[in-house]
């Protein structure tokens, strides 16, 4: 619990300080940058649902849906630019 909720944080975190940035939106999806601590990742949500990160974690977890910090992120910053 106490690392879920850590990532949790830390997807606001990214988000809270500009560190998304939405690269291209497609019929399919939304592909996103994301200024990680050392590195950029891209982050796909789908229009399925599916999404995916360039992640360490999310690569490896790739298609268990798994969520990262990044992913979060850009959930967060999806909803908050549909919302305005
Ligand atoms: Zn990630």
């Amino acid at each position: 619990m106490q690392m879920r909720s850590s990532i949790y944080r830390k997807g606001a975190e990214l988000f809270g300080a500009g560190r998304i940035t939405l690269d291209v939106e497609t019929e399919k999806g939304v592909y996103l940058f994301v200024s990680g601590e050392h590195q950029r990742y891209q982050v796909r949500l789908m229009s399925d649902g599916t999404f995916n990160c360039t992640c360490p974690l999310g690569s490896l977890k790739a298609g268990r849906g798994v969520l990262c910090s990044h992913v979060i992120g850009a959930i967060l910053f999806e909803s908050q630019t549909r919302a305005r």
